[in-house]
């Protein structure tokens, strides 16, 4: 064997004895409630299709429509001359849909939290994030090169301690920082809220810039099913507004919605945006059709459905209020050797639920990350109540380990 490959054969060996292996497991079905696993079908409750889009039918007529005219790819980034008609459809659909006055497409969310951040804040500012937001964020508040700093999860006096130490900062030598706060909607990981509305207040009040990211709650939440920051009132105080077409909207892709001055410069200096190949047309018009549903009556019907399936699994006796409800609800287990065997006990009896283990969440802040979606029947969610009884296992459990570091 190589030096390399005996190197790595020897960090993949440490990666096992800490029950942290991963492994990639082929599912030879489409995306759906039941997959076919190992020649198993097994209920699936870990998919971000929360609104069973994936499979719909007006989706994937979109995306076969846009192949046969436009072809399989872009062919180049849309700064060189893959900006077709369906890319600018698409941003269009997504400003029409958020309120918002512009939009920029991206080929993945990630490729927006890394593009956007870096072009808003260099090294002379500060960012702010969250402690427990994607990695997508963490990782672009240090390629950004600003100073950061990491707020306890929803700790708003830990916040608002930072703003008032860059704010001394920014007196200390003269030059203009900028502050940028970073934070999700509903976390991805736990499921639970940020709370929106104090800290468009806080951000207002110390003069800085917030972004947020929808990924988990655009579609699902609010009259128009924006997302949180509609739901909570507060769509128009956000200064970039972030989301993912890959979730509930069922395609593939992120995008950023604002002012036209944002988006401007977005297409201008975001580098991931600029330095990448256009996503394929089959992608964009997916996601145009994605949200056109969710616009829709059929949509808004979807959406209920969710609910629905959500307050079945957790029952009458849920501690989690409703203005806090959310279609990801851990099951917190905190070893990452018990939070493998408790899922592949749950494989055995039919039910899919992937443990989450570091670096994905802390050290010994392991959980099954269970998930519903309108694609659920209400026979699934009681066979999932019922299995879950018998191993003692509770969903929806908002417990936030104290320990937990920012990655
Ligand atoms: C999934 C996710 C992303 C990344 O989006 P992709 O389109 O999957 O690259 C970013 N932020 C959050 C909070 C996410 O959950």
């Amino acid at each position: 064997m190589s030096n390399m490959a005996q190197e790595l054969e020897r960090r993949l060996h440490d990666l096992r004895s800490q029950g942290l292996y991963r492994e990639l497991r082929r599912i030879d079905s489409a995306q759906g409630p039941c997959i076919h696993i190992d020649g198993k079908t097994l209920l699936n409750f870990s998919s971000n299709d929360y609104l069973g889009l994936t499979n719909e039918p007006a989706l994937k007529a979109a995306a076969a429509d846009v192949v046969e005219r436009y072809g399989a790819g872009a062919g180049a980034s849309r700064l060189i001359c893959g900006s077709l008609a369906v890319h600018h459809e698409l941003d269009e659909t997504i400003a029409t849909f958020k309120g918002a006055e512009a939009a920029l497409s991206f080929s993945t969310g990630y490729a927006t939290a890394l593009g956007t951040i870096c072009a808003l804040v260099d090294k002379d500012d500060v960012i702010v994030i969250d402690k427990l937001v994607h990695a997508s964020i963490v990782d672009a508040a240090r390629l950004c090169g600003a100073k950061l700093r990491v707020f306890a999860h929803n700790d708003l006096n830990d916040l608002e301690d930072i703003l008032r130490w860059s704010e001394h900062r920014a007196h200390g030598n003269g030059t203009k920082h900028r502050v940028l706060i970073v934070t999700e909607s509903v976390f991805s990981m736990g499921g639970d809220h940020a709370p929106l509305r104090e800290m468009v207040e806080l951000k207002e009040r110390f003069g800085a810039w917030l972004m947020v990211d929808e990924a988990h709650a655009t579609g699902i939440y609010g009259e128009h099913r924006r997302g949180l920051a509609e739901a909570l009132g507060v769509g128009d105080h956000i200064d970039v507004q972030m989301g993912t077409l890959g979730k509930a909207l069922g395609a593939a892709g992120g995008y950023i919605c604002g002012s036209r001055p944002l988006i401007d410069y977005l297409v201008n200096r975001a580098r991931s945006f600029i330095f990448s190949t256009a996503p394929v047309p089959a992608a964009a018009a997916a996601a145009t059709a994605g949200i056109k549903f969710v616009q829709s009556k059929q949509g808004a019907e979807r959406c209920r459905t969710l609910w629905q399936n959500v307050h079945e699994l957790l029952g009458v006796h849920a501690q989690i209020p409703a203005n806090n409800q959310s279609a990801i609800l851990p099951i917190m287990i905190g070893n990452e050797g018990q939070a493998i065997a408790a899922a592949t006990k749950l494989r055995a009896r039919g039910i899919f639920i992937p443990a989450i283990r570091y670096p994905t969440v802390a050290r010994d802040a392991a959980r099954l990350r269970l998930t519903l979606t309108a694609a659920h029947t209400s026979e699934d969610v009681k066979q999932l109540r019922a299995e879950l009884a018998a191993q003692d296992l509770v969903p929806g459990e908002r417990r936030v380990y104290s320990h937990e570091p920012a990655r």
